[in-house]
């Protein structure tokens, strides 16, 4: 018989803010809207016996490079659910874009899943263009590069089943190697869409967001979210300011900052 799925605790962790994303949240524009807010997440899936974060965010030095406010570091944030950087054994990135792979110094022992077609991505030409490099940092792209000579990267071709309460699927889109990551909590299946889907709007009205790779696979992304996912209330967008109103704070002291996306959501 099949072993139940295990169940992970799972938290959205908001590290840092952007006022106004200059090209909006829809590509082509949108005639309501003059940019919109950003707020930036890593995820964190606590289990019984084993746990995950996913991305890992960017460092002062990068925030300051790309005027944007880190609002509680990463590595508070994480602290804050009971997790030491430095003890953290597995994290997932998405995908490469510096405000999803930095810190790269935060999680020495950490082993990192990562696409094959995202390492591809970022290293090769494509990179030689700047309106699909702008988005990377090549000191984290380095950082991966150093782990894979260390043995600490392990790379998944399309759909993975890493424990049995959780897996990542790739979507590309945004960029060509993002993954989606569907983790089994006490309401169900949950799919952390990350910039497969930046805002709730992008995916409910299928409407790619600038910031892209392959606009027929990113709309394909959206679905294959939702596919995977208990219901539409169980995808959690990448940088929506919404998530932190929709589900609630782990506690009074967190409001605006950490919620559990493993409770209902308004
Ligand atoms: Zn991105
Ligand atoms: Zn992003």
């Amino acid at each position: 018989m099949d072993r139940l799925p295990e169940t992970y605790r799972l938290y959205a962790i908001k590290y840092a803010h952007l006022d106004r994303f200059p090209p909006g949240k829809f590509l082509g524009g949108d005639p309501h809207e003059t940019g919109a807010a950003l707020d930036y997440f890593v995820w964190a899936a606590v289990g019984e016996s084993n746990s995950f974060i996913v991305d890992t965010g960017f460092d002062a030095e990068k925030a300051r490079k790309r005027a944007r406010n880190i609002t509680h570091p990463v590595a508070e944030g994480l602290s804050a659910i009971g997790i030491r950087p430095d003890a953290v054994e597995n994290i997932i990135l998405t995908h490469m874009h510096y405000d999803h792979a930095g810190n790269s110094a935060l999680f020495p022992r950490a082993r990192y899943h990562v696409q094959d077609r995202e390492m591809a991505y970022c290293t090769g030409r494509c990179m030689c263009h700047e309106n699909l490099r702008h988005p990377f940092e090549p000191d984290d792209v380095s950082s991966m590069v150093q782990r894979i000579f260390d043995a600490r990267v392990q790379f998944h071709d399309g759909e993975s089943q890493i424990t049995t309460g959780l897996s990542v699927h790739h979507v590309g889109g945004h960029t060509n190697g993002l993954q989606v990551v569907r983790v089994h909590t006490k309401r169900g299946w949950v799919v952390l869409a990350s910039d497969a889907s930046h805002y709730y709007a992008n995916m409910e009205g299928r409407r790619p967001f600038p910031a892209v790779y392959n606009v027929g696979d990113m709309l394909e992304g959206h679905a294959t979210c939702y596919k995977l996912a208990d219901s539409p209330h169980h995808v959690v967008p990448g940088h929506d300011p919404d998530v932190l109103k929709r589900y609630p704070a782990l506690s009074k002291e967190t409001e605006g900052w950490i919620v559990c996306l493993d409770a209902e959501p308004r």
